[in-house]
């Protein structure tokens, strides 16, 4: 089974639109030379529209960094999947943030996740232990939880996306061990299996996020179910970024 190489960039709070259209102005070319990867962008929802502008005819995916289950209504601030659907191709959900910051629960985050299968976005639904849960050994009980909660009543899951981003890893510099994160995402691919039978579970690509950089990612990507990489901070940087997916094209595409 052949699974084309993702790399993702949440930028998350970051860049203003002007900045945001630099960025972009500085990878787009060289990120399109780069074979047999797919990259995505995830910039803040005020750029979106800007970046599938310049984008166009660009084979660079766009994605949101959160979205609410309605389709429109009195829900001041949030942002529909309809609003999404033509804008970008993926959503991220579930991020650790939006669960630790905005409260946000394996049931909401599940409504998320099958309004935007309906709409036709892709998730990329984020799931991972805190530093606390991992020292007593709850890992993979954990990511057992969020992956089953997120999936409840979800008969076909698309094109989704899993991103094994163990919280303790996200923003400090400390990487899971490859190893480890292979462990857990071996029960992963397992978990869709049941859920979805063996061949779909085999088409899905998971990805590991936390402090990944161009000088990390390599291991990562040699292990037999880490399909690519959910970036943070280095997806700030255009060179960090460009290095990170030179990366996976030069290990996983074939
Ligand atoms: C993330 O926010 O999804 C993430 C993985 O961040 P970082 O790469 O900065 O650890």
């Amino acid at each position: 089974m052949t699974r084309k190489p993702l790399i993702a960039g949440n930028w998350k709070m970051n860049t203003t639109l002007p900045e945001a259209l630099a960025l972009v102005g500085a990878m787009k070319e060289r990120l399109v030379a780069i074979p047999g990867v797919e990259a995505v962008l995830c910039p803040p929802f005020i750029s979106l529209s800007a970046l599938a502008g310049v984008l166009k005819g660009f084979p660079i995916g766009l994605g949101a960094q959160n979205m609410y289950f309605q389709e429109k209504g009195a829900y001041t601030g949030e942002v529909s999947p309809l609003m999404l659907r033509g804008l970008c191709q993926y959503v991220i959900l579930g991020h650790s943030e939006r669960r630790h910051y905005f409260g946000e629960a394996d049931e909401l985050i599940n409504k998320k996740l099958k309004a935007a299968l309906a709409w036709g976005l892709k998730p990329i639904l984020c799931v991972g232990e805190r530093l606390e849960e991992k020292e007593k050994g709850q890992a993979e009980a954990v990511v057992e939880r969020q992956l089953r909660g997120a999936l409840v009543g979800a008969a076909d899951p698309g094109g989704l996306v899993v991103a094994y981003e163990p919280v303790w890893a996200i923003g400090t510099g400390r990487a899971a061990t490859p190893a480890d994160a292979q462990a857990i995402m071996g029960l992963i691919r397992r978990l869709l299996a049941q859920l979805y039978g063996n061949d779909k579970a085999q088409a899905l690509r998971l990805l590991y996020g936390g402090s990944v950089t161009k000088e990390n990612v390599a291991p990562f990507l040699k292990e037999q179910d880490i399909d690519g990489a959910l970036v943070g901070g280095a997806s700030l940087k255009a060179e960090d970024f460009l290095g990170i997916v030179e990366q996976a094209s030069a290990i996983r595409s074939r």
